[in-house]
Formats: C-alpha cells, structure tokens, sequence
C-alpha cells in the first residue's frame, strides 16, 4: 500500500512539476517576445522623433561624417541605443560606436533591406563589433533633399537577458513555493485515498491469519465505503461457516471421543488420519504423535498390523479378534471396513477396534462355573447313587450298617439340596436381578432374632455365643439380606470352630477422630481353626475351600462367603477377613448407615 501511494504521489509531482516547468517556458518566451516588442516600438518612436526634431545637413558635405557622428554619440547618451546613420547606398556616414570610415557598406544588413523594403525593418543578430546579441531596428528617413537613407538604432539584448534571467528567478521561486503546495496537496490526497485501502488491506490480512472477528471501521458512502462494507460482509459470513464448521467438528469430535468402541482410520497410502480416544486407550497409543505417520508404526501390535495389511492391501472388510499384549493384555475385535466416496473412490480403510476381553473373561468364567457346578453337583449325587445302589443290591443285611448308609443318603441329599439353593441364590445376585428392599433396622433387635436361631446350633457344640451391640445403633438396609450375610458368617464361625469355642459379634459406629463416618462396623470373631494366610485372598471366590475335606465335613458348599461379599456389596459396604490359624478368625463389615436412594431397576 505504501508502495502504491509513493508512486501516485511520484506520478502527480511529476504531472505538476511538467505542467509548470511547460507554463514558466511557455511564459518566459511571451514575456520575452513582448519585451522585445516594446523595446522595438520605443526605437521606432524614438527614430520617429528624431525625423522630425533632428537636423539633417546634406550628407555629402566633406564634415557630414563629423556630424552624423556626433550627433549619434550625443543621442546615444540620451537613448542608451546605438545609432547609426545609413545612406541610401548603405555607406554609414555617422556611428556611436565605431568609426564609419572604416565600416562596411550596410547596405545588405538584414533590417537595411527589409526598411527600404516595407519601411521598417528589425532584427536579432551578434553584433562582430560588440560581441552581443542586439535587437536592429532601422526606419527609412529621407529630409528634404539633404538625407535621403536609414536610421538605424540597435539595442543590446543583455538587458532583455537580464529582465527574463530576473522574471526567471521570481517565476522559479513561485513555482516552487506552487510545486510545493501542490505536493502537499497531492500527498493528502494520496494519503486520503491510501490510508483507508490501507484499512481494508489489514483487515483482510488479519482475516486470512483466522482472525474472524475482525471488521473495517470505515463509514464512508463512496467506493471505499462499499468496499469496507463488503469486506465486512464477507468476513460475518465467513464467521458465521467457520461457527458452523467448528460446531459440527466439535460435535464429531465428542461423539469419537466419548465412543466406547476404538477408532482408527487409515487413508489408501497407509497413513493414519484419525485415532480417537478409546483407540489410543486400547493400543496405548498418542493421536497426535502417530496421526499423519504410516500405519506401521504400530509396532507392538504385530497381530493387528498384519490385519490392517490385509485389509489395505484387498480393500474388503473383515472381522477378528486378537490378542493385545501393550499396553495391557486384553482381547480387541478388529472390525475393518473400506472407506468408499460417492463417487467410488477408495478413500482407506476404517478399523474398528472393541475391548471384548472382559465378555470373554465372563464367557470363560461362565464355563467354568458350569464346569464347577457339575462337578459339585455330581459328588454327593454318586454319593446317593452308590448307597442306594449298594443298599437295593441286598448286600447289606445288618440294620444299623443300613440305617448309617440311609443316613448318608439323607445327608448328602440335603447338601445337594443346599448347594442347589446356594447356586441359584448366587446365580440370581450376579444376574442383578434382585432388588434392594431398604428399611430402618435395629440392630440389637435384630441381632437377637439371628442369634435366637443359631443358639440351638451353638449349644450343641457347646460354644458361646455373644452379642456386644449397643441400643441406640439404627441402620438403613435390606432385612432378608442382611440376616443372611450374619447367618452365614455365624454359621461359619461356628463350624469352623471346635467344641468349647467362642464365636462374638460386635457392631460399633465407626468413629473417625472422634467424628462418625456414618458407617457402622461389624465384626464376626470366632477362637476357631483360623485360614491360612495363602488362602485369605481366595476364600470369597465361588467354590473355594481352604480345604474341601474339612468343609465337607462340616457340610459346607463353598459359595457361602461368595454370596456374602455380593450381598454386601449392594449394601455398596466392604468386607475383608483377618485370621491366624489355631487362634480364629475375624469377618469385619462396613456398612453405610444410610442408603443412597437409587434409580429404579437396579
Ligand atoms: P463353606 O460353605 O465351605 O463354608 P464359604 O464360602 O462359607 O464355604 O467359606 C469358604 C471357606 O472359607 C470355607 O471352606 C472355610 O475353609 C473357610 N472359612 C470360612 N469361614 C471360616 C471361619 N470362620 N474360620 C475358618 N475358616 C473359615
């Protein structure tokens, strides 16, 4: 922009500065011209006069020289010109500056010729005798009979010189006070046209930089107005896309984002364009360091590498499942689809990636209670099957051997029957299908009741059974549910215990410096058997035993504790076990005291 303002205003100096060097010229020649003119008009008069004031004795007189001579010294000290007097046959018989005896004939000089011709003649010419440029001016004069020839008066032109030299000099110095002015004047034009362009140039730079918002500030009704205005309009239009634009982007890059499932998309020359969140999870992974680098890179998922391969390489889709060992071990299923245009071209591929691990992982983990369940199942049913076989086979003739075997029978169907209602209890805690039936309870009370019922138990293997819980202790929870997680840990501690033992239960309100946590903590002591620490870790998984002899004799089915930890889980409370074998055990609950109000269907 300032370019092009320096070179309108270089381009308006220029017309100026020629239009008024071509006016001064044009101006010192008139006023030369006309100078010249006057200066001719004056001789003329004055040749005039003196035709008619002057004497003019006859020029052929031996003293005519003399006079004529003198009498031009004497006029050319009044009139400053040189005169000279001419004959008509050009002999010059008087001159005020040089003698005229020794003069050329002046009848062929130029003014002479063209007096006699039209009886005025005037020229310009280098005077050979004064070295001058001199203005001629020679008038035909003819007195009587005495002069019959030319007067001839001749200005030097140094004058005129000087004149003009002096006009030059005032005309140079207003010229230049004018140039000046002028270029004043044209630099604010040039700037009131440049500066608001200037604007407009800064604004539209700034819009290319991204920078919506910005606006002409200009409020002008010519071009320059239009101009601004519609500079502005484009850049509200181009805010309101660019809004747009980034609105939908957001809303594309939120749902990648907060997708569960990976995403990673591959163009046709094997760069990686696009990985959201869940993918850099799965393959632990950084989208902005591998965005724009070859597929390849992933190089700790050989598996899945050659899987992309094979899908670039053919373009068709395809579905698997690989095993992940980075960043950890998990199971992906790698769903890929070729990326087709509306127009048919190839665009890449785009991979899918899902975390199937832990659907396996429950998969498995259902097999394997399947497995387990038949396993149990079928232990105290060949149990049944063998005695009953062995008692209808009449191999069994005594009573009391009889009697013991039908015992058995009855014992062991009982624990199937236990172990049936225990997988089903089980089966439907995990399934989630039960729900939460809160209510306030108190706990003395209710503590009571549950210790009412195992007491007969107790009493027959002659361990005490005591309660340590305080009167005012109220907490919100499922009754049913709550009674079975102490029945069970009860009955535990009381099997797991040898005759004479103690089993106690105490429930407190957690305290924390002095302040209630609103928890309130139970524990389940028993002086029993003890765990062993290697299986303290394990004794809430399903079927576990610490050891199956000894819980089968106590007609244990080994998911007692497993239904125990769910059910105090949906009381959202903890459990955890400390033991030392030989000394007891001790099955310490937190439990909320109150219940947070949950959404239905949970
Ligand atoms: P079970 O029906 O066999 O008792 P549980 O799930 O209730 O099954 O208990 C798992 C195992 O933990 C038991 O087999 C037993 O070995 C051990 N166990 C549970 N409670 C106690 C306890 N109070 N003292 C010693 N061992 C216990």
């Amino acid at each position: 922009m300032k370019q092009f303002r320096n070179r309108l205003t270089l381009i308006m100096l220029t017309l100026i500065g020629l239009s008024m060097l071509g006016a001064g010229l044009a101006m010192v020649k008139v006023f030369k011209q006309s100078h010249i003119q006057l200066l001719e008009d004056n001789m003329i008069r004055e040749i005039r006069l003196l035709q008619t004031m002057m004497d003019f004795p006859d020029t052929d007189s031996p003293d005519a020289v003399e006079y004529y001579t003198n009498r031009s010294l004497q006029l050319e000290e009044l009139s400053d010109a040189r005169v000279t007097f001419i004959t008509k046959d050009g002999r010059v018989i008087g001159d005020s500056e040089s003698n005229p005896v020794t003069m050329d004939n002046h009848a062929y000089r130029e003014e002479v010729l063209e007096a006699g011709k039209t009886g005025k003649g005037s020229t310009i010419r280098r005077s050979s005798t004064l070295g001058q440029d001199m203005l001629y001016v020679a008038l035909p004069v003819k007195v009587g009979d005495s002069f019959d020839g030319f007067v001839r008066l001749s200005l030097s032109l140094s004058q005129v010189d000087n004149g003009v030299r002096q006009g030059w000099t005032v005309m140079g110095i207003g010229l230049a006070i004018l140039f000046l002015a002028a270029s004043l004047l044209s630099i604010r034009v040039a700037k009131g046209l440049t500066s608001p362009l200037e604007k407009i140039t800064r604004v539209a730079r700034r819009i290319a930089r991204l920078e919506y918002d910005a606006r002409v500030n200009i409020n002008r009704k010519d071009e320059i107005g239009q101009l601004a205005k519609a500079i502005n309009g484009m850049a509200d239009s181009l805010q309101t896309q660019v809004r747009t634009i980034r609105d939908n982007e957001d809303l594309l890059q939120s749902v990648l984002n907060n997708m569960t499932g990976g995403i990673v998309m591959v163009n046709g020359s094997g760069r990686i364009m696009l990985v959201n969140r869940a993918a850099e999870r799965m393959l632990g992974i950084d989208a902005e360091v591998i965005t724009g680098k070859s597929y390849r890179e992933l190089k700790q998922h050989y598996e899945l590498t050659k899987l992309m391969k094979e899908g670039l390489d053919n373009r068709i889709s395809f579905h698997e499942e690989r095993n992940l060992y980075y960043p950890v071990e998990s199971i992906i299923r790698l769903d890929g689809v070729p990326m087709v245009q509306e127009d048919g071209a190839y665009r890449g591929m785009l991979f899918l990636l899902q975390d199937v691990s832990d659907i396996r992982r429950l998969e498995r983990m259902r097999s394997e209670f399947v497995a387990n369940v038949s396993h149990e199942l079928k232990t105290p049913l060949a149990a049944v099957k063998g005695f009953a076989e062995t008692l209808l086979g009449g191999g069994v003739s005594d009573e009391k051997t009889a009697r013991s075997f039908l015992q058995i029978i009855y014992d062991e169907s009982e624990r199937l029957n236990r172990l049936i209602g225990d997988i089903l209890e089980l089966s439907s805690i995990e399934s989630k299908r039960v729900q939460m039936d809160y209510s306030p309870i108190h706990l003395q009370a209710f503590f009571e009741t549950i210790s009412e019922m195992m007491r007969t138990v107790a009493e027959k293997k002659r361990i005490s059974l005591e309660l340590d819980v305080p009167e005012e202790l109220f907490m919100e929870g499922d009754e049913d549910k709550l009674r079975q997680i102490f029945m069970n840990l009860l009955s535990n501690a009381i099997n797991y215990t040898q005759e004479g033992g103690r089993v106690k239960l105490t429930a407190r309100e957690k305290l924390h410096n002095g302040q209630s946590e609103d928890i309130v903590q139970f524990i389940v002591k028993d002086s029993g058997i003890g765990i062993p620490k290697k299986d303290l870790p394990r004794i809430f998984e399903r079927f576990y035993r610490v050891d199956k002899a000894r819980s089968r004799g106590s007609g244990g089915t080994g998911l007692g504790l497993s239904i125990v930890k769910h059910l105090v889980d949906m009381h959202h409370g903890r459990i955890h076990v400390e033991s030392e074998l030989g000394v007891g055990s001790s099955f310490i609950i937190e439990l909320p005291v109150l219940q947070e109000q949950e959404e239905a269907g949970i």
